[in-house]
């Protein structure tokens, strides 16, 4: 790449991050976070979200919506991926774990702020696409596995966060279980095409749960049987 093509990808990732800024401002008071972590934009800023995306969408990587990346899938849009993980208050050294791997896009945003990352997808072209893009771009803290994210990932919890990428009827109680006390989850929640509210999950010290509805949004669901 020739240093004017990289500091146009850059230029169009600082005019993204300032997209996804106004669109804090604009859904605060559903959200109540009308200025999101800076840590968090200067991850989003820092990721090349091209590299996740089908070469021939690559043009529009830095576009504040949500793109196809095949297999009837989508690469979430910024400023969602930007809420999801302020929501989850990130420190240096979580682990975390995220269903719903897709381009891997989030879980290489996930992976400039914490410790390790834990991704499960279901469809397995993509989670190999996206383990592949991941460990091109350097992101040796993320684990990728292919699987049904419902069951989370047992012999890895417990998780001092859980992002869910996909939307569920219901929120799934293995999860839960592998939730740190005073741990954070966030997931879209709704039937399949109707209604979805992403929701802020939180356990307390004690254990107990207690849930917050965010923003009104729209995901592709969560399935249940690995679809090849
Ligand atoms: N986080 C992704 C968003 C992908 S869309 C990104 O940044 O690109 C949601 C993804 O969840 C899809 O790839 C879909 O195949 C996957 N998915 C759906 N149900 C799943 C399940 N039960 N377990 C794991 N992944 C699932």
């Amino acid at each position: 790449m020739t240093a004017e093509a990289a500091d146009s990808l850059d230029a169009r990732r600082a005019r993204m991050i300032a997209e996804v800024e106004q669109m804090a401002r604009d859904t605060a008071q559903a959200t109540d976070r009308p200025v999101l972590d800076a840590r968090v934009l200067a991850a989003l800023r820092k990721v090349e979200r091209h590299r996740y995306m089908p070469a021939a969408r690559a043009a529009q990587a830095y576009e504040n919506h949500a793109q196809p990346i095949g297999h009837e899938q989508t690469i979430s849009q910024p400023f969602i991926v930007a809420l999801m993980t302020d929501l989850l208050n990130l420190q240096p050294d979580h682990r975390v774990l995220e269903v719903g791997t897709g381009s891997g896009y989030q879980a290489a945003v996930l992976a400039e702020l914490v410790r390790a990352v834990y991704t499960i997808e279901i469809v397995e072209p993509l989670g190999r696409t996206a383990a592949q893009a991941l460990l091109a771009a350097g992101y040796w803290n993320v684990h990728p596995r292919i699987g049904d994210g419902y069951a989370g990932w047992p012999e890895q919890a417990p998780f001092d966060a859980i992002m869910v990428t996909a939307a569920a009827p219901y929120l799934p109680q293995p999860l839960v279980e592998q939730l740190k006390p005073g741990g954070r989850l966030v997931i879209p929640l709704g039937e399949r095409g109707g209604a979805q509210v992403l929701t802020l999950v939180e356990k307390d010290a004690r254990g107990k749960v207690s849930q917050r509805r965010v923003l009104d949004v729209r995901f592709v669901p969560l399935t249940r049987k690995p679809a090849r």
